[in-house]
C-alpha cells in the first residue's frame, strides 16, 4: 500500500484562528486524515515528527529565535505552505512596525522589555522560500481544502489574481463607496466572496494586494473622490497591508 503524504501545522506570533478553522472542519476533515498522515498539529494532537511532504504555517515572524524555528521547519519540508494573513502578509501584527521597537517593547513588557527579543513582524517569504499561500484572516475553509487537494496531486495551487470587487459585484452588493465609506476591495486580492462586504462591513485587505494593484488609483479614488483624509487612510492601509505596502 502507498505511503500517505505526510503533512503538519506550526504556528508563530497569530491567534491561531487559521488553524481553528481546519480543525472545525469537522466531518471534513476525517475525509482528510484518510488520505494524509498527520506530523505536528498542536490545537488537534500531540507529538509528531518531520519529515513533512506539506508543512503549513500560520503566524508572522516577530523574534530572531522565530527565524532559526522556520528554517528548521523548511528543511524538513518539501512544500512550505503560508496560511493565513500573518504568514502571507504580515497582517495585523505589522502595525506595530510603525512606531518602532523602543515604543512597542515598553507597551508590551514594561520593565522587561530587554528580556524579549522582539523586532519588527514580517512574513514567512521574508525568511524562508514560500510554495503557497493560502490568504485571509481567517483562511476560508473551502479554499483550505481544494489548495491541499491541488498540492497532494503535484499541481501548483490556483489564486484569483483580480481584486475582491469582482465578487463583491458577483455577490450584488451595494458598493460602500455609494454610502460615502471606504473599502479596500478595489486593491485586494480575491477569494473570500467578499465576505465583509455581504455582511454589512467593508474591506480591510486581509488577503493582500491584488497583483498590478494600482495604488496610486486606490489613493486618489480614497482621498481625492471619497474626500478622506491621508491619515485616515493610512490608517486604514495599515491595517492588514503595513509591511506590503512599505516594501513595495
Ligand atoms: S464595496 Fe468594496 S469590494 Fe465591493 S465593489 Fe465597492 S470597493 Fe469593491
Ligand atoms: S472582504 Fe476583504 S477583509 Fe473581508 S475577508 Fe475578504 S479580503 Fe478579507
Amino acid at each position: 500500500m502507498a505511503k500517505k503524504p505526510k503533512i503538519a501545522f506550526f504556528d508563530f506570533a497569530g491567534c491561531e484562528g487559521d488553524q481553528l478553522q481546519i480543525a472545525n472542519l469537522e466531518e471534513t476533515l476525517l475525509d482528510v486524515l484518510g488520505h494524509v498522515e498527520i506530523g505536528e498539529f498542536r490545537e488537534v494532537r500531540t507529538g509528531g515528527k518531520g519529515p513533512y511532504d506539506i508543512a503549513f504555517v500560520e503566524g508572522s515572524i516577530t523574534m530572531p529565535k522565530d527565524e532559526e524555528r522556520l528554517k528548521a521547519i523548511r528543511a524538513e519540508s518539501k512544500t512550505l505552505v503560508a496560511l493565513g494573513a500573518c504568514a502571507t502578509i504580515g497582517g495585523i501584527n505589522c502595525m506595530k512596525n510603525f512606531l518602532g521597537p523602543g515604543v512597542y517593547r515598553p507597551e508590551v513588557y514594561g520593565d522587561r522589555a530587554r528580556w524579549y527579543e522582539t523586532y519588527d513582524a514580517r512574513p514567512l517569504r521574508a525568511v524562508v522560500p514560500v510554495d503557497a499561500e493560502i490568504h485571509g484572516c481567517p483562511i476560508d475553509r473551502d479554499e483550505f481544502l481544494r489548495v491541499t487537494k491541488e498540492l497532494l496531486l503535484g499541481k501548483k495551487p490556483w489564486l484569483p489574481d483580480y481584486p475582491v470587487c469582482v465578487e463583491c459585484k458577483m455577490a450584488g452588493n451595494v458598493c460602500r463607496y455609494e454610502f460615502g465609506e471606504l473599502c479596500l476591495g478595489i486593491i485586494t486580492r480575491a477569494g473570500c466572496k467578499a465576505t465583509c462586504v455581504t455582511e454589512g462591513a467593508r474591506c480591510w485587505g486581509c488577503r493582500g494586494l491584488a497583483p498590478h494593484a494600482n495604488m496610486d488609483a486606490a489613493r486618489y479614488v480614497m482621498e481625492d473622490r471619497a474626500g478622506r483624509s491621508r491619515l485616515e487612510v493610512q490608517d486604514l492601509m495599515r491595517m492588514y497591508l503595513g509591511y506590503t505596502s512599505t516594501t513595495l
